[in-house]
């Protein structure tokens, strides 16, 4: 029995973006989804375009008819009858503006039970595996629903999901108050990871960035002097400086050895990027300098009582205005497809692109 079917002036189809059979993404008109015992159907408000989905429409991974995107902020439409609270301990209630971790995994695996449901063999997550927030409407389970302050902008309410992973990045490197940092790559979440370094107590935080539009951001994100990727790491003046090396690149770039040659004897290296096949490596080097290795994937909730997107929501709502400036771009649902083409074509200058779905503005200050 579905808390949606109580509800008879409620539509019973939505708009969203969903994948084609040639990989393409179109708006169509779809059924609104149906929340079971222990979900909660959203209104969604808007939905953070992210470098994997770049990746994965690029190659062509995503199945026919998936409506893609993970990075969710929105409102509470309907709950399921056995929903109490969301993933930070408040009740939830209709109308509560959110933000998604977009996760699910079986609760049950060793991981899950050390809270670290990011690794759980049956991972699924919202935009991938199941239907995400390019849509008028999703549904998730109600314990990975967080609330957000509803006077933050939804559009800059979507940052939270890439901050938990440089939250969570920083974490996986055991990253301690007074260290030297060095970030490798400009995107989003190397620009998120740099931000979180020095608003954690980092010393000092260097962020290498392939472009200029990224370079620019970092300074509009108040970072200092950020360096051009294009130099080497000894023409940089980088060679074993670092404590902690962050690396958001990926692809099949030197940035493995590069991270290496930055690190200080003893530091570690924490790898987000998402690699081709047999990226360069040097594994003498990192002999030499016994560098410890980690990597990082999405968020966890721990067992503390303090997942990463909690505290990626209290990060943002603190940093609200100075991470403003990251979104660069807006686009409408029936826009996803150029969205891509136009986020994905790194000479437009695009930082992160959110994808508006409803008229929040008007009905938030109704
Ligand atoms: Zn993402
Ligand atoms: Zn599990």
């Amino acid at each position: 029995m579905s808390t949606y079917a109580a509800n008879a002036d409620a539509p019973r189809q939505m708009r969203a973006a969903v994948v084609g059979e040639d990989g393409s993404i179109s708006s169509a008109s779809v059924p609104i989804p149906v929340c079971g015992p222990h979900e909660v159907l959203l209104r969604v408000d808007a939905c953070g375009l992210c470098g994997s989905d770049l990746h994965a429409r690029r190659g062509g991974r995503w199945a026919r008819g998936l409506i893609p995107g993970h990075e969710i902020a929105g409102r509470i439409e309907s709950l399921g009858e056995s929903v109490g609270k969301g993933g930070d301990g408040q009740a939830l209630t209709s109308g509560l503006a959110v933000v998604v971790e977009p996760l699910e995994s079986c609760s049950r695996c060793r991981a899950c039970q050390a809270g670290r449901d990011s690794i759980c063999p049956d991972l699924r997550i919202a935009g991938v595996h199941r239907p995400g927030g390019f849509a008028e409407f999703v549904v998730v389970p109600a314990k990975r629903v967080f609330a957000v302050d509803p006077s933050i902008d939804p559009a800059i309410a979507t940052l939270v999901e890439p901050l938990a992973v440089a939250l969570h990045a920083l974490d996986r490197a055991e990253f301690r108050s007074g260290e030297r940092v060095l970030v490798l790559g400009g995107g989003t979440i190397g620009l998120l990871c740099a931000f979180a370094a020095r608003t954690s107590g980092a010393s000092e935080v260097v962020i290498r960035a392939r472009y200029a539009h990224q370079r620019q951001l970092a300074l509009d994100l108040g970072m200092a002097r950020p360096h051009d990727a294009a130099l080497s790491i000894s023409q940089d003046g980088l060679e074993s400086r670092f404590d902690l090396v962050i690396e958001t690149v990926g692809g099949s770039n030197e940035t493995l050895i590069e991270a290496c040659q930055a690190a200080n004897p003893g530091a570690r290296v924490v790898v987000l990027g998402i690699f081709d096949r047999d990226p360069p490596f040097d594994p003498s080097l990192a002999l030499q300098k016994e560098i410890g290795l980690s990597w990082g994937n999405c968020y966890q909730t721990g067992t503390m009582g303090d997942p990463d997107f909690a505290r990626a929501a209290r990060g943002l709502a603190e940093h609200r205005d100075s991470l403003g400036p990251l979104v660069t771009h807006r686009a409408t649902l029936e826009g996803v497809d150029e969205a891509f083409d136009l986020a994905g074509n790194k000479a437009k200058g695009v930082g992160k692109l959110v994808v508006l779905v409803s008229d929040q503005r008007e009905e938030r200050l109704r």
